[in-house]
């Protein structure tokens, strides 16, 4: 029995020192493996305004380098949607890289009217901080009012800020949102007669001299030049006419039609910043994106560098020309260029394979209007003025007072709440009279209450994406919806801001490191691409994030 008791301990010690063994040695070779496995970059990149079928409508014109090069080694999700209303860029880079919606990001619009402070906010703006490279106040900005953490911050807490992380856009909050609370930098771009690329104290005391370098070379002046097609016009068959009465063009042209000399034109159309609204504008953040990996070394170790890259000239040109015009296909035949040459330069700096991409955008685009009208597709215009001259009438009549709405914007009706009590009114009457009355005003479709919002649980359609975009503290106390291709705008040009598949449906494209090859038609959200890099990268979520992991997206072998 003795021997026996003795023999079973013997036996246990050596099983148990084995067993500890075996986990020490996984333990270890995990730790090799997920070392090895991680990209030393991530590149995010959003194109503004890109909606799904410029992937498909153009795809013969481009070559096999950039978003073919995507699709071809990389993962395609094709039914990729944004998932709250307002589709706005805000908002939109914000969601992505947070992995939320506004209900918690709190980023519901690019400017809003703040209720307690009662004046309107800008979503990056921030009087706090200085501007850097310039001496207006373009640059005071921080992503402050953002109220979450993007993977890219969860990716500097990881590495006890050993990973960089760096935002680039030529509109300030397009880079300043996805860069994140903890970011090393962003930088977004000064035209007018500056010309340069900017940020603020937030981030650093004086540029670094990479960016001074830039700043100094005649690369922005360089773009100064004839905006013709990169092809014959007559090869562009997937666009319609060039003169035609659906788009804006530029002052000191007659027709919005090509070509286009910038350099007789800048004088009259803001001098450098001319260059946001053309094709040019994408090559110089590709430039600019180029020079912050080699000026900042990114990628050049085993711990992820997290870079963001934010192309805005697709969304200005969307609004000035339409999504129909011959400049958007002209656009993005040469940003799929910029794209090719961007590539090409982290396989010769970090190397093929040792990256991972992802590709979306921070919102789709309506066709214009006035051009749907004229195919007999039900669209057009809403005069907001008109609503809200009606609107006060009738708080007048119903209320005897003309101060109850203290702000009308975004779709959305601020209340006076003092105003409310002054009168003994109930807040959720005066709500609920609102939506009553409103409904009935031509184009409107549909109105909610915040208190519906804030009592009912939405599970589906436009309310349930209302509901993502409803943040407690910041919106406002009645929401509107217009009809499907009803937009507050001028007729020429299109915009964004709704929850139909035109405004939400966007490419979701991820390749190189750690993706698998493949295709989907499976639904996704927009709030899924930050929590799917997280568990790409081994790392917490961003912390309010409420998407999903694309498990399907990483290759887990
Ligand atoms: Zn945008
Ligand atoms: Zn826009």
């Amino acid at each position: 029995m003795k021997h026996t008791i003795f023999y079973l301990f013997i036996f246990a010690l050596f099983f148990s020192c084995s067993a500890q063994t075996v986990t020490r040695k996984a333990y270890s070779t995990e730790q090799t493996t997920s070392d090895n496995s991680k990209p030393k970059l991530v590149v995010g990149i959003v194109v503004d305004q890109m909606r799904y079928d410029y992937l498909t409508r153009f795809y013969n014109k481009y070559g096999e380098g950039g978003f073919k090069r995507m699709i071809n080694e990389g993962f395609n999700c094709k039914n990729n949607h944004f998932n709250y209303i307002p589709t706005y860029t805000g908002p939109g880079h914000a969601s992505i890289y947070t992995g939320t919606t506004p209900k918690y990001h709190g980023i519901i619009a690019n400017n809003w009217y703040d209720k307690v402070l009662k004046n309107w906010v800008y979503c990056a703006g921030d009087s706090t901080v200085q501007s850097l490279g310039t001496t207006d106040k373009s640059g005071q900005m921080s992503p402050h009012r953002m109220k979450t953490t993007t993977f890219a911050d969860e990716n500097r807490l990881f590495t006890q800020l050993r990973g960089k992380t760096i935002g680039i856009s030529i509109k300030d909050r397009g880079a300043i949102l996805p860069a994140g609370h903890t970011a090393n930098a962003a930088y977004w771009f000064k035209g007018e007669d500056e010309g340069n690329w900017i940020t603020s104290s937030f981030y650093m005391n004086e540029l670094p001299n990479w960016v001074k370098d830039f700043n100094e070379s005649n690369i922005v002046e360089s773009y100064l030049k004839v905006w013709n097609t990169l092809y014959n016009i007559e090869t562009y068959t997937e666009s319609g006419s060039d003169l035609n009465s659906f788009e804006g063009g530029f002052k000191g042209k007659d027709t919005a039609a090509f070509p286009y000399d910038l350099t007789e034109l800048e004088a009259q159309n803001h001098g450098l910043s001319i260059l946001k609204s053309t094709p040019y504008g994408n090559s110089l953040i590709t430039d600019f994106a180029i020079a912050a990996i080699k000026g900042e070394q990114l990628g050049q170790d085993n711990i992820t560098d997290v870079l963001t890259v934010s192309f805005s000239s697709t969304d200005y040109i969307g609004h000035n020309f339409g999504v129909n015009s011959k400049e958007v296909e002209d656009s993005y035949i040469r940003l799929d260029m910029d794209l090719e040459r961007f590539f090409n330069v982290l396989d010769a700096e970090i190397g093929k394979g040792e990256y991972t991409v992802f590709l979306t955008a921070d919102h789709g685009a309506v066709n214009v209007p006035s051009y749907l009208k004229s195919l007999k597709i039900p669209s057009g215009y809403v005069e907001t003025a008109t609503i809200k001259e009606k609107l006060s009438k009738f708080m007048n009549s119903t209320f005897g007072s003309s101060e109850l709405i203290e702000n009308a914007s975004n779709n959305q009706i601020f209340l006076n709440r003092e105003k409310i009590k002054e009168l003994n009114l109930e807040l959720e009457d005066v709500q609920e009279t609102i939506v009553n009355e409103i409904i009935t005003y031509q184009h409107v479709d549909k109105a909610y209450s915040a208190t519906t919002m804030r009592t009912v649980d939405f599970n589906s359609g436009i309310e349930e994406l209302l509901q993502n975009g409803y943040n407690q503290k910041r919106s406002g106390d009645v929401i509107v919806v217009y009809g499907a291709a009803f937009i507050s705008y001028h007729n020429t040009g299109s915009t964004h801001g709704s929850g139909l598949n035109y405004d939400t449906h966007v490419p979701l494209l991820f390749f190189g490191k750690g993706i698998d090859h493949g295709q989907t038609l499976l639904r996704t959200k927009i709030t899924d691409i930050a929590p799917t890099m997280s568990a790409l990268l081994g790392i917490s979520f961003p912390n309010a994030a409420t998407g999903s992991v694309l498990d399907f997206v990483i290759n887990n072998e």
